[in-house]
């Protein structure tokens, strides 16, 4: 078993954590011994040393650790986490049962009960990511209790801890089958080519499933849509398979040329009908204003954060702008579906954004519907700043 120490939290902290807020802010203990190490387990206690709850010390963004348990009997090894897979496995039934998804998270961070660990299903592979040191220091009890809970073809893993932020490349294959990548999995009867040893990403963003599935059934049937940081294209496709007249997909990186023909092609759609450019989004805006080009459908799905060598792109600051860019190319009456995974505001701040950029230029607007994370990324319903997604169907009045 990890090594357990003594955490006293300073008295404003108390009362949030006794009632049940996961995340351990750095600022919430009262001392944290230098010499700890990531892995070892807390004891978190009130400034009279009273037992509040076990969590373990692992540093991600604003966090030094997470709650595991507030049952001072609890052993934290493969029993416990073979219980919390349980429990996470069973809200997922339905998942399990579906032939046309065959993708969907099964595990989700302090949602499930354990912050900093996600894990995902892909048509029986698990890709299991570790989002600190600390946590990763459990690694073997918890595949062990994947093994033990689940029927797997294999594991995948993503250490999504190294230093500043970057990704360092690794081998991902853990145990079990050794996937054939692109590995083709089924969303809502569409197909996605994903790939769990290629980097960061897999191809393919989880937790946008619903939103692939109503641009598809309500908004695409006949429509040109322009998809903004397009990826791998995955909206495009769930577009043109809703009928659209034409899908144009714009992204900086050169990989996402290759890897949106291969989204269209598992799909049956000839990607040779469909405008697919390599290019800056913001140059892409300008020209499309210089050439009067008008879209009925425009997604804007921005990372939280970019940089290109010209400039540097923050959601919290910039969504406005972006928002302003493409109301000037959508057309009358036409959808603008804004998203953001941008953790650092929450949805009625991302609706003081809208309302900004609409006021600014002097249009009026109805958000159809609102989107956040779906339900297999379960959240925890106090605690609503941890369901990080947010995404709003706006149609432009005329
Ligand atoms: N919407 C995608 C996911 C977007 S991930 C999906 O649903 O799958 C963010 C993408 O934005 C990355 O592929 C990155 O290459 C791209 N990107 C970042 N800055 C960009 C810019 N200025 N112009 C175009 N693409 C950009």
């Amino acid at each position: 078993m990890n090594h357990v120490v003594e955490l006293i939290l300073k008295p404003k902290f108390v009362a949030e954590i006794a009632n049940g807020y996961p995340l351990i802010l750095k600022e919430a203990a009262e001392s944290t011994n230098e010499t700890i190490e990531e892995g070892t387990l807390l004891k978190i206690v009130r400034p009279n040393r009273k037992y509040i709850a076990t969590g373990y010390y692992g540093k991600q963004n604003k966090g030094i650790g997470w709650v595991l348990t507030n049952d001072p009997s609890k052993e934290i090894d493969e029993a416990y986490f073979e219980e919390k897979f349980k429990q996470a496995i069973s809200k997922r039934v339905d998942f399990y049962k579906q032939d046309d998804t065959t993708a969907f998270r099964v595990f989700n961070g302090e949602g499930d009960g354990i912050g900093g660990l996600t894990i995902d299903y892909f048509d029986g592979f698990y890709l299991v990511s570790f989002y600190s040191k600390g946590i990763y220091s459990f690694r073997d009890a918890i595949f062990a209790a994947l093994k033990e809970t689940t029927n797997l073809r294999g594991i995948y893993e993503k250490k999504r801890f190294d230093t500043n932020g970057q990704y360092v490349e690794q081998d991902d294959y853990v145990e079990g089958e050794v996937g054939q990548f692109p590995l083709i999995i089924k969303e809502n009867g569409m197909n996605y080519a994903v790939n769990l040893n290629d980097g960061a990403m897999t191809g393919i963003f989880l937790d946008q499933r619903n939103v692939r599935l109503a641009l598809r059934e309500k908004y695409s049937k006949g429509k040109t849509v322009l998809n903004t940081f397009s990826y791998t294209g995955a909206f495009s496709v769930a577009a043109a398979l809703g009928g659209a007249y034409e899908t144009t997909s714009v992204d900086l990186a050169k990989r996402s040329l290759p890897m949106t023909i291969e989204q269209f092609s598992v799909n049956g759609i000839d990607y040779e009908q469909q405008q697919i450019k390599v290019m800056n989004v913001f140059d892409y805006f300008s020209y499309a204003a210089r050439h009067q080009l008008k879209f009925d459908v425009v997604v804007l799905d921005p990372p939280s954060f970019a940089r290109t060598k010209k400039m540097t792109f923050s959601t919290s600051k910039d969504y406005p702008k972006l928002i302003e860019d493409a109301i000037e190319i959508t057309a009358s009456n036409g959808l603008i579906i804004a998203s953001t995974n941008n953790a650092s505001f929450n949805m009625k701040k991302f609706k003081t954004f809208i309302d900004k950029a609409f006021k600014e230029k002097n249009k009026r607007y109805k958000i159809l519907e609102q989107h956040q994370l779906p339900e297999d990324f379960a959240t925890l319903e106090d605690y609503p700043e941890f369901n990080y997604l947010k995404v709003c169907m706006i149609q432009l009045l005329k």
